[in-house]
């Protein structure tokens, strides 16, 4: 890829990317993907005049989270990029993350002591409430604030999850990712002691410890979440930019935090607006289109829906989209992708392995392959299969964001 970085070439052409989560499908009505199944004249237009193709999140046969599969579509190489889980759940909860952090994940569980010996015999203290969860987080943070010289940044998750941040007066190496959980993995057990490997983890681990004893001391009279089990130590990858890597100024238009951490790691300009709508989204678009080269729209509502096996709520959003398309049109995108990060089926009711229809539109397509924005017309188009990392080269060189190659 670095080969790619010598070819950049400035230009004042626009690309949009939309993203529709999830939006590959396989067959469950009449023979049909919601993709198939919806509605969609506007998509069906445009399909006729673009170049069609599906990509391959991030290899065969891979189920990717939303993370790596955001970051293949973003141009870079999800096997090569380690996101820790602390990161990703941090990111997920909106928290800013700098490169003096380790993001933990934690887990309020339920102990007992045996002859002094913590015992855990709930990981995930009942399932507290996500409100119990806010009451205890606040309480914890109104209590500690810091242990040595690392600030303690506590952040509430979904029900018994946590995040916590251990912010440092000083960058924090990779080396802190060796530090273990101290989640046993099973009741009836101590929680494991943290240990790192090299000088910086065994301190970071060493404060882990404390934080967890700490923990433990304040919450002792809680009947259900009494203690705080770790997991997935991590730091905030270095990664280049979207600016460094294409030369494009990107922003990220989009609803969920998980989203916005993940474009804010390659660097693109957060957008705020007010409103969790596609149509919301758009009217940002149009309003920021004069302020940047790229931008990233992320529609959450097809993952959803999959994930819940949800067909017709599936199809209903693909329409709701289609009816919304002209006014993205109406801008008049050098270049216009619309794609998914992964499949999420109905019938699976999770993400999947499959590929995933992608189209590209510009001055500079083939076109008149593909009738529909479908996975099974998509692979009639002039793309083919290919890995969602070489994505963003096409989109540059449809951009005329690429010169030659050689003499
Ligand atoms: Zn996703």
């Amino acid at each position: 890829m670095e080969i790619l970085k010598t070819l950049i070439k400035k230009s004042d052409t626009k690309i949009v990317l939309i993203v529709l989560d999830g939006v590959g499908d396989l067959p469950l009505k009449n023979g049909k993907t919601p993709l198939e199944y919806a509605n969609t004249p506007n998509l069906n237009n445009l399909a006729k005049k673009s170049a069609l193709g599906l990509h391959i999140p991030v290899d065969l046969g891979i189920t990717p989270g939303s993370g790596p599969a955001h970051l293949g579509i973003f141009g870079y190489e999800p096997l090569k990029i380690n996101i820790g889980r602390g990161v990703l759940e941090a990111l997920g909860l909106g928290l800013e993350l700098r490169e003096t952090d380790v993001a933990v994940r934690g887990n309020f569980a339920t102990i007992k002591y045996e002859k002094g010996i913590p015992i855990v015999i709930d990981r995930r203290a009942g399932r507290i409430s996500t409100e119990e969860n806010k009451r205890l987080i606040k309480y914890l943070s109104q209590n500690f604030s810091s242990i040595e010289d690392a600030q303690i940044i506590l952040r509430s998750g979904m029900e018994h999850r946590f995040v916590v941040i251990f912010r440092f007066p000083y960058q924090i190496s990779y080396e802190v990712e060796t530090i273990n959980d101290t989640d046993p993995q099973a009741v009836g057990k101590p929680p494991l002691k943290p240990y790192g490997k090299g000088k910086m983890a065994e301190k970071v681990a060493k404060i882990a410890e404390i934080f967890c004893e700490k923990v433990a001391e304040l919450l002792k009279n809680e009947s259900k979440a009494n203690y705080a089990l770790l997991r997935g130590f991590s730091v905030k990858p270095k990664l280049e930019t979207f600016e460094e890597k294409f030369g494009l100024k990107a922003c990220c238009i989009a609803t969920y935090p998980m989203y916005k951490g993940l474009a804010s790691l390659v660097g693109m300009k957060l957008i705020e607006f007010e409103g969790m709508n596609i149509k919301d989204e758009i009217e940002t678009l149009k309003f920021q289109w004069n302020n940047f080269d790229f931008f990233f729209v992320h529609i959450k509502k097809t993952d959803s829906a999959g994930e819940d096996g949800n067909f017709e709520m599936k199809v209903k959003i693909i329409e709701e989209f289609d009816m919304l398309l002209p006014e993205i049109l109406s801008l008049n995108p050098s270049v216009l992708c619309i794609t998914g990060d992964h499949s999420t089926p109905c019938i699976l009711k999770s993400h999947s392995w499959h590929p995933v229809p992608v189209l590209i539109n510009s001055s500079y397509v083939l076109g008149n392959t593909s009738e529909r924005f479908t996975e099974r017309e998509a692979l009639k188009g002039e793309l083919g299969i290919f890995y969602a990392y070489k994505l963003m080269p096409l989109l540059l060189a449809h951009a005329q964001r690429l010169k030659k190659y050689g003499a």
